[in-house]
């Protein structure tokens, strides 16, 4: 049967709260690749199968679209016209997007001057309502939720309960193309949304029985179901921005990788219920380490993801290091965010150019490069 992929709400209706008759508000968002990474589990001596799962390559370049077609999708089936967010950049960029595709205004609540480039010029050309806030993440987070208490407007942060209902179905993606459960699950964690709902997919994931067959696995009104485990949660944070590993919140936080620079988590109580109901750990790492990840996984693997999102491969290593995934596993890391978001930090990692020369002393220089192999 010919199908055309439209999206995750009408491939997963039926495991989602929205009613058959309710248009999907899509931009084919879901069926992300999940990638294998040979070449770094080989330079890092493991023995096990190791996945990325390239958010990046979602509609607005963020898992975020997950969750936003759906917040959506269900404001606009409730007669909204206006949602808000409080956002590092990749959930204003996702809103402005949805927001565009149904007509509907979006208001954005920015910290000043720490959003990426890249998801400052999405939310921008999509129209969205820019709103810069003298604060960082969470006090806009405390002041959008003020507002949309009593003002007219639907908040799509993941205190909504769609967006996670959305973002759980990449654990369905993952699960319906191994074939199995992972053994090990990896995330950034920075408001702690995406891990508390990758927790409940995997959750339904081993609830629901169904039959998965060679026939129907590709099909995507499948459903799936009927795992017999669950994998173990991994959460990583910056050295900066760690909550979790403070156990309670941090009002300052600080780290390059922006899309988790967040210090009061909202999802607080779900992800450490997934920590706990997993047997995982949660762990820490310094900038330069999620740097380096990021690097490493653009030089060898040809995978360019944004800082935040290297957090989740940065913290593996370390893991598979000290033995805390055993040689064997498999193991599936989230990479949320495309690298275009963040393109002055790529740029500053890769050191620079060389001056400009005369043509013909370039010439020979790119000879003796190509020569010598530098
Ligand atoms: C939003 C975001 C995160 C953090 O996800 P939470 O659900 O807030 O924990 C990590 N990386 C990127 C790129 C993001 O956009």
């Amino acid at each position: 049967m010919a199908s055309r992929y439209t999206g995750l709400i009408d491939r997963y209706r039926d495991r989602l709260p929205i009613a058959n008759e309710t248009p999907a508000v899509a931009l084919g968002e879901g069926g992300t690749p999940l990638i294998r990474l040979d070449n770094l589990a080989r330079d890092i001596g493991f023995d096990g199968d190791l996945y990325v799962k390239y958010e990046g390559l979602n509609p607005s370049g963020s898992f975020k679209d997950r969750g936003m077609t759906m917040a959506v999708t269900s404001a606009v089936a409730d007669g909204v016209d206006t949602i808000i967010c409080a956002s590092t950049g990749n959930t204003s960029a996702s809103a402005a997007a949805y927001a565009a595709r149904a007509g509907l205004t979006a208001f954005v609540l920015i910290p000043d001057g720490k959003i990426a480039t890249g998801k400052l010029a999405q939310a921008m050309i999509q129209g969205a309502r820019i709103v810069q806030i003298r604060g960082n993440f969470d006090d806009g987070m405390r002041l959008v939720k003020q507002v949309a208490e009593t003002a007219p407007v639907t908040l799509v942060n993941s205190v909504n309960p769609f967006r996670l209902q959305g973002q759980k179905t990449a654990a369905f993606e993952i699960c319906d193309e191994l074939g199995r459960v992972p053994d090990y699950h990896a995330l950034p964690v920075g408001n702690a949304g995406n891990i508390s709902a990758h927790w409940l997919g995997y959750k339904e994931l081993a609830a629901q029985p169904g039959t998965l067959t060679a026939e129907n696995c590709n099909d995507h009104s499948y459903s799936v179901g009927g795992y017999d485990k669950r994998p173990t949660m991994l959460g990583f944070q910056s050295t900066g921005a760690a909550p979790f590993l403070r156990g309670a919140a941090v009002d300052e936080p600080d780290t390059v990788a922006t899309a988790i620079r967040i210090g009061h988590p909202q999802s607080w109580n779900a992800a450490w219920a997934a920590h706990d109901e997993s047997g995982g750990h949660f762990d820490e790492l310094p900038d330069s380490e999620i740097l380096h990840a990021q690097k490493q996984l653009a030089t060898r693997e040809g995978v360019f993801c944004e800082p935040a999102s290297a957090a989740s491969i940065a913290g593996v290593m370390r893991a598979i290091e000290k033995g805390r995934i055993e040689a064997g596993s498999t193991v599936v890391c989230t990479l949320t965010g495309h690298g275009l978001k963040d393109p002055d930090r790529a740029i500053e990692q890769g050191g620079g150019l060389a001056e400009i020369e005369t043509l013909d002393a370039t010439e020979a220089a790119v000879r003796k490069r190509i020569e010598s192999g530098l």
